[in-house]
């Protein structure tokens, strides 16, 4: 990997020369949050923001988008009319990128996602390091550090912004703006190494992530389910913020009498009533208690069966937006028989 450095005061200029690279995205306030979304200037950009409502994950997999048009004659004919965009996001956080990695994984392997995929090669990141808030326990999740996933990674060191180029197009990227880049100093390393530990000591929250899945195993039946189930409203909004939630659903859009129609996917939660409901009217997660728990043990323990790590990369969110003060912490340490870990 490729190491440099940007001068704080090139960053606009720098910026300005994206818009080669595609449509300028970034964090913008929106009454005291945060959004990703098209830039109208680049002043507008809030580099220092905390977490964005929604993550990234909404430009690989938007919230509804058509998959197809069917109409007879012409049989199935993609919509792949947005696909070949070309994006730059600028300012994702660690955390953020890692579960576009850990969405890389499902929808990759077997059964590759056209569509997901599609956008993963023509939208570009640029990841920025971030101060911990009241709510992140990312460095818990292993999740506070990215090596790959994105073109450029900024991490401040004062006057600079060390900069971490991981692929071809973030080369591209520096060398279309090479003037403005410098040479590493040993000094910067070793600012740059002085301020990560520093953000590793910042965190307020720990969760000890170790044996979690065989602590899961033994809890299957703990009297948390129920009491969580008593307390949750079926909202679903913290699937709908979470970074490395992907269920959705499809269904078909077709005028009566006509011979033609669309097919749509759009998101959906596990903690919805209808998410298990079949024909018939069966309904395998029926009560409250037991979407909540599924939620928990899909993340926790059987994406670890799977893929090798928890799909939870400690963002906050889903604790920053429950109106009701689910914390995924609290439940953890629960779990574990221990008091809620914050560091003070
Ligand atoms: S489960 Fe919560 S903390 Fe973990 S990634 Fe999803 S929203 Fe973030
Ligand atoms: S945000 Fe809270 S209340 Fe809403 S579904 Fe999630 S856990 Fe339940």
């Amino acid at each position: 990997m490729k190491i440099l450095k940007l001068p704080k005061p090139q960053l606009d200029f720098f910026a300005s020369v994206l818009q080669q690279f595609g449509e300028v995205h970034a964090p913008v306030e929106r009454n005291g949050k945060f959004v990703f979304q098209r830039l109208a200037r680049w002043s507008d950009a809030r580099l220092d923001y905390n977490r964005t409502i929604l993550p990234p994950k909404k430009y690989f997999l938007p919230p509804r988008e058509r998959l197809f048009d069917y109409r007879e004659g012409a049989g199935y004919v993609p919509a792949t009319d947005e696909l070949d965009k070309r994006t730059v996001l600028f300012g994702v956080h660690a955390c953020d990128i890692y579960a576009l990695n850990i969405l890389d994984t499902v929808f990759g392997g077997p059964y590759p996602d056209p569509y997901f995929q599609a956008r993963r090669k023509n939208v570009a990141i640029i990841g920025i390091d971030c101060t911990p808030d009241e709510h992140c326990f990312c460095r818990s999740m292993r999740a506070d550090f990215v090596e790959s996933g994105f073109d450029l990674f900024f991490h401040d060191i004062g006057d600079y912004f060390l900069t971490f180029v991981e692929s071809a197009r973030g080369d591209d990227m520096v060398l279309a703006t090479e003037s403005l880049f410098e040479e590493v100093t040993r000094a910067d390393y070793v600012e740059y190494k002085r301020r990560s530990s520093r953000k590793r000591e910042s965190f307020r929250l720990d969760v000890e992530i170790r044996d979690l899945p065989e602590i899961f195993e033994i809890e299957y039946h703990a009297d948390i389910w129920d009491d969580l189930g008593d307390k949750c409203l079926s909202c679903g909004n913290c699937s709908m913020v979470c970074p490395t939630c992907y269920c959705f659903d499809v269904i078909d859009s077709a005028g009566l009498g006509t011979p033609e129609g669309e097919r749509i996917r759009h998101w959906d939660s596990c903690l919805f009533a209808t998410h298990a409901l079949v024909a018939g009217g069966e309904n395998f997660r029926g009560s409250r208690s037991s979407r909540i728990k599924f939620r928990f043990y899909h993340k926790q323990r059987g994406f670890v069966a799977e893929y090798g790590r928890p799909s939870c990369v400690g963002c906050g969110r889903c604790i920053e937006v429950c109106p009701v003060g689910i914390d995924i912490i609290e439940v953890i340490n629960r779990l574990r028989g221990v008091e809620h870990a914050r560091v003070e």
